[in-house]
């Protein structure tokens, strides 16, 4: 029996996936608003590929959706298409197709799809003649949830690339039924007088309004820019509400600017590498990891990585401002990725193409569950990885413990374990395991070129490679990261593990 069954009944172009608690009552009146908003804000033109996303992890024989959005060539779902979209024979046989209608967004969901047995899964289907992918589905009973999302939109409220902004009511919208995002941030600019209570009201009211606990999260937070050299462009995510926005653009610095805020805030540098705006740390700004749990390792500007990576921001700053510097000063950062999108296209392109350097970015986060507080706690908790283009999934085992800890090796002899699982939507080129800023082991993949197996025991006497303690180490330390490159372009990279010697 094919792997991948589907009730069809809800096979419509329609229904935005209503929720199912909400069906009957409330969900017309709220399919018909988002349609709405998708055609006035967004109306795409002629399809040029179909979207495909499925969960990345599901249950054997759980009900799940598969959202299809037939994108123009900005990735703006189209409102000319007629056609539908026809499962492929292979795992997506049994699933019917969805017929998409000229004059509405060419979005829909089939919903009630089923896996039975434990696996590695692709979904095909054909639309207009051509064929299309889904991301990866890893069908498990054990492997942990996976959740995507873009933690850094902006939207008109920003005042910045107002002309190609959309509005707030999109940034949720547009995540949530074009991209099909679990979760998003409207992380609009506060700093130069770019923000101010009503704009802040908005923003706070926004969040209430589009936040659907358990099927999509909207995520409170903002861009907090800092001098050059004080910290640089900076995003403040709050785990709940924030009464007013703290800003220290005039003076102050990370540490300051941390210090203002709730416990339940935290602040990510991004772009750290731009000239002017660079992120730079020191022991006296490092505000600590509760306090800056990551860092944004990509956006559409380009990748922060390493000094001299091939999609490094345009104009970079000189000092030691990489991701990797920072990760040397003994800063234990987890990686996240976001678009900084000007267009207010969660994850994806748009209208910024004309200053698009770069694929955009998305985070994946782990959690049981899908909630604004369990996407905030899983980013402090570094449980999180960032990609750029595709949903590409890791699953790890890094130095004996997951991705974002730090593990006390002490009385543990022999090598250090890596052992991975990955898998994309697009042919895998090479996976890397990075040790304290050095390839040190590569993997190319097999004959399945959307999966690879990582298994590596790094023999190398650590005190020897080992970076002295630093900033938040107290003893050497050496940190282990995988970094995922498709042959399309597209990357992830973990969040490091750490391991004192
Ligand atoms: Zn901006
Ligand atoms: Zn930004």
């Amino acid at each position: 029996m094919p792997p991948c069954e589907g009730t069809g009944d809800r096979a419509a172009n329609y229904p935005l996936a209503p929720s199912p608690t909400t069906e009957g009552l409330i969900s017309p009146m709220w399919s018909t608003l988002c349609e709405r908003i998708l055609a006035v804000e967004a109306p795409g033109a002629a399809v040029e590929r179909l979207s495909i996303v499925a969960p990345s992890v599901v249950r054997p024989g759980e009900p799940f959706a598969i959202r299809l959005a037939g994108l123009d060539a900005k990735a703006y779902p189209s409102v000319e298409c007629s056609a539908a979209a026809r499962p492929v024979d292979g795992p997506a046989a049994k699933l019917p197709e969805v017929q998409f209608e000229a004059g509405h967004p060419a979005v829909g969901a089939i919903e009630g799809a089923r896996i039975a047995q434990e696996g590695w899964h692709r979904l095909a289907f054909k639309l207009e003649g051509r064929t299309f992918v889904s991301n990866p589905i890893h069908c498990s009973a054990e492997a942990r949830r996976i959740f995507w999302g873009d933690p850094h939109v902006h939207t008109v409220i920003s005042r910045c690339h107002p002309t190609q902004c959309r509005s707030l009511d999109f940034c949720f919208v547009g995540a949530r039924y074009m991209t099909a995002l679990d979760w998003v941030c409207a992380a609009d600019h506060v700093s130069n007088g770019r923000c101010d209570k009503g704009k802040w009201e908005a923003q706070r009211r926004a969040v209430s309004i589009f936040d659907d606990p358990g099927r999509f999260a909207a995520v409170l937070g903002y861009e907090a820019s800092l001098a050059g050299g004080a910290g640089g462009d900076n995003n403040v995510y709050c785990r709940g509400d924030l009464e007013d926005f703290v800003d220290h653009y005039e003076e102050g610095n990370t540490k300051t600017l941390a210090d203002a805020l709730p416990d339940d805030c935290f602040l990510v540098p991004h772009h750290t590498t731009r000239t002017g705006k660079h992120g730079e740390l020191s022991d006296a700004i490092y505000p600590g990891p509760d306090r800056m749990p990551v860092v944004e390792v990509h956006s559409k500007w380009g990748t922060s990585e390493f000094r001299g990576n091939p999609r490094a921001l345009l104009k970079v700053h000189d000092g030691p401002c990489y991701v990797q510097d920072l990760l040397a000063q003994g800063y234990p950062l987890g990686f996240i990725a976001g678009t900084d999108t000007h267009a207010t296209m969660p994850s994806s392109y748009g209208d910024d193409s004309a200053q698009l350097y770069a694929p955009p970015g998305l985070t994946a986060i782990r959690s049981d569950g899908l909630s604004r507080e369990a996407i905030f706690d899983a980013i402090r908790a570094r449980d999180c990885y960032g990609a750029s283009d595709e949903r590409i999934i890791i699953e790890d085992s890094l130095a004996g413990g997951r991705m974002g800890r730090v593990i006390d090796r002490s009385g543990l002899a022999g090598p250090v374990e890596i052992a991975a699982e990955v898998a994309t939507r697009t042919p895998i080129e090479r996976v890397d395991v990075v040790r304290n800023g050095e390839d040190v082991h590569t993997i190319e993949p097999g004959e399945q070129d959307w999966r690879a197996s990582v298994q590596f025991a790094d023999e190398a006497d650590l005190s020897a490679v080992a970076f002295d303690a630093a900033g938040w180490f107290d003893r050497p330390f050496v940190y282990y990261y995988l970094r995922v490159t498709c042959e399309s372009g597209a990357q992830a990279w973990s969040s490091p593990v750490w391991t004192t010697v």
